[in-house]
């Protein structure tokens, strides 16, 4: 049991600027412990960016964040996700519930309504891309072990009233916010861009530190869609990021280089990897490209980055994809070799 001097995370509220809060909300995942959702002034309300996942007790600590900051979920006018990942849009059924608002957001969240309407299936199909990856079979079992009817950190499928595209705006009292695609962490990710002050709402695009994270298999290249959504965020020339975690940070431009000089080197990283050591399959290519091996902590992650940046190399002609040879039960792991 947590005794009293027990560190164990709550949601907390501070305000950025007057009628900007930042609401910092728990997460249970090992190296991110919270996420941030944004509440801004408008009218006699808020227009709350992104919402927290949803887990027991999640509900609490959005609701502890607000009333530091003297704000209610009754003040909820609009619920605007930047992505369909389970932290931002995880309690987007609770809130509009509670609170009867519209939610906004990309209309390409297959990604994550896949999973969250048949889990199974989600579980089965991140199993086959890692046992296609040569995971192999007794972590796996492991996993899916595990996995059986966890939660998946999303309340309910609630569908978007409105599609978050460009053209539309978000009205607030700090004035208009413009949506901007994306995509690459997840297909459906925008920035929400308020250009007379120039504050970026950037979603999980651009985080204080470089953590690159993309949805594989779910649009042709990923990685490519992410190093084009850093000139679309660069060309708004955006003065403060509140992103979807971690503090504000006012060095935008020097953030956007650090993320392509990261995707560049990781890219190159498993090029050379692939010519050295090809053919060769992701999970035996992971542990030269990130020099540790592959821990149940790191598979799912890693493995979806390295086919990302191997898919985007095939699609540059630079490497191929060799499909496994058939096997008893099914297609045995592809591996990859210099094209
Ligand atoms: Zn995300
Ligand atoms: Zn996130």
């Amino acid at each position: 049991m947590p005794g009293p001097t027990s560190k164990r995370e709550v949601g907390r509220g501070e305000r950025l600027l007057p009628g900007v809060w930042r609401l910092r909300l728990p997460l249970p995942w090992p190296g991110v412990p919270h996420g941030n959702a944004w509440a801004v002034a408008a009218g006699d309300g808020i227009v709350l960016f992104d919402c927290g996942y949803h887990d027991e007790g999640s509900l609490g600590h959005l609701e502890r964040a607000l009333e530091m900051v003297n704000l209610k979920l009754e003040h909820v006018r609009l619920l605007v996700c930047t992505h369909a990942h389970s932290d931002h849009y995880g309690q987007a059924a609770t809130v509009v519930d509670a609170t009867g608002c519209e939610l906004w957001m990309h209309p390409d969240h297959e990604h994550m309504t896949r999973s969250a309407t048949d889990p199974e299936e989600g579980l089965r199909r991140r199993l086959e891309v890692a046992r296609q990856s040569g995971v192999p079979a007794a972590p796996l079992e492991r996993f899916a072990e595990q996995r059986k009817g966890a939660n998946t950190g999303i309340a309910r499928l609630v569908a978007p009233d409105r599609d978050l595209v460009p053209g539309l705006e978000v009205d607030t009292d700090l004035g208009r916010w413009s949506v901007h695609e994306t995509p690459g962490h997840a297909p459906s990710h925008v920035c929400l861009f308020q250009p007379e002050r120039r504050l970026l709402i950037s979603g999980d695009h651009l985080l204080g530190r470089v953590s690159l994270y993309y949805d594989y298999g779910y649009s042709p290249d990923p990685a490519g869609e992410f190093l084009s959504s850093l000139d679309t965020v660069e060309a708004l020339d955006a003065r403060l990021c509140l992103p979807g975690h971690g503090r504000t940070f006012t060095d935008v431009q020097a953030h956007i280089e650090a993320n392509r000089a990261t995707v560049a080197e990781r890219v190159q990283r498993c090029l050379c990897v692939v010519s050295e050591h090809g053919p060769i399959t992701v999970f035996d290519a992971i542990p030269h490209v990130y020099g540790e091996p592959v821990t149940a902590l790191n598979a799912n992650w890693w493995i979806s980055e390295t086919l990302c940046y191997l898919s985007h190399l095939e699609r540059q002609g630079r490497v191929v994809r060799i499909p496994g040879d058939a096997g008893p039960t099914g297609p045995g792991a592809e591996r990859w070799a210099s094209a």
